[in-house]
């Protein structure tokens, strides 16, 4: 790997002022610095699947003192016959919530001729796993100048994720944050969807400036596993955290997608206390 990090734009080295470990270029999101003096948290939804259910998941990220909603309009699903998400309507309800709430908004975009409508509703536009390595998809959010979420392919080295973070900067958009979601190891067969790298976060405080987000949610698979997973990221000092979340009293049996693993209200605020709490000390 040492041979081929040289090579990025996104390497701290590269970065006049920011060479100190402690310094991060912080990505500004409908006015929340991701990367500044506190942990940021963007939560909500898998799936935008109806207005109401994403209007009320909204107001329970809001209740919680958090700014930035995340929901799919465009889902990457696995299977062909799984919900893709609503799509144009999808994003039209974020554009709805959005205004209705006064929340900033992500969501994902997976297709490159799409890029330009999703970064019209969206603050953000959402990388998943299985697209960091679609390197027109890459080249055309860099375009767009948007802030990107660019969330580490489930088998990706660290290399491999940050050559992706470079097709975005190459085009001039610095606006990246790196997010963490799991990998795939066999190990993990049973207790856990994917097993979090915690380890990546120093590495990626050590070599690039762009701030790393940690998305506990996809790895636990399972509501009541993601707790523990989003207290150790940020007592390990990720920069913030993404998590999916669902409205009080939600009928899991109704959901389209990712339904096992939303964290209830409570939960939620429970987590985002804990963020409020600020950075460990002596810790990168
Ligand atoms: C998601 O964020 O809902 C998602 C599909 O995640 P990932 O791309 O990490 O699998
Ligand atoms: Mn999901």
């Amino acid at each position: 790997m040492e041979s081929t990090l040289p090579e990025l734009g996104v390497l701290r080295s590269l970065w006049p002022g920011f060479e100190d470990p402690d310094t991060t270029h912080s990505v500004l999101v409908g006015g929340v610095a991701i990367g500044g003096a506190l942990p940021v948290i963007i939560a909500g939804p898998c799936a935008v699947e109806s207005f109401e259910q994403t209007l009320a998941v909204a107001r329970a990220v809001r209740g919680a003192g958090i700014r930035i909603m995340r929901g799919g309009a465009f889902k990457p699903r696995t299977y062909p016959r799984s919900f893709q998400g609503l799509g144009e309507e999808g994003l039209e309800i974020l554009a709805e919530v959005r205004r209705e709430t006064g929340l900033a908004i992500v969501t994902e975009v997976l297709d490159p001729r799409l890029v330009e409508r999703v970064a019209a509703v969206a603050d953000m536009l959402q990388i998943g796993s299985r697209s960091m390595q679609n390197t027109p998809l890459l080249v055309e959010v860099g375009r767009s100048g948007k802030p990107v979420l660019l969330k580490r392919g489930w088998s990706a080295t660290l290399g491999e994720w940050l050559g992706a973070a470079d097709y975005v900067a190459r085009e001039g958009n610095t606006r990246i944050v790196l997010c963490e979601r799991g990998i795939r190891v066999p190990a993990s067969e049973g207790y856990a969807r994917a097993v979090l790298d915690l380890n990546v976060i120093h590495a990626i405080r050590t070599l690039t400036p762009l701030p790393v987000l940690v998305d506990p949610s996809h790895a636990a698979g399972r509501w009541d596993r993601v707790e523990p997973l989003a207290r150790a990221a940020l007592a390990a000092s990720a920069h913030g955290l993404l998590i999916e979340a669902v409205a009080a009293d939600t009928d899991r049996t109704l959901l389209r997608s990712d339904a096992e693993q939303g964290i209830p209200p409570d939960v939620l605020d429970r987590i985002a206390g804990c963020a409020r709490l600020g950075f460990p000390r002596n810790s990168k």
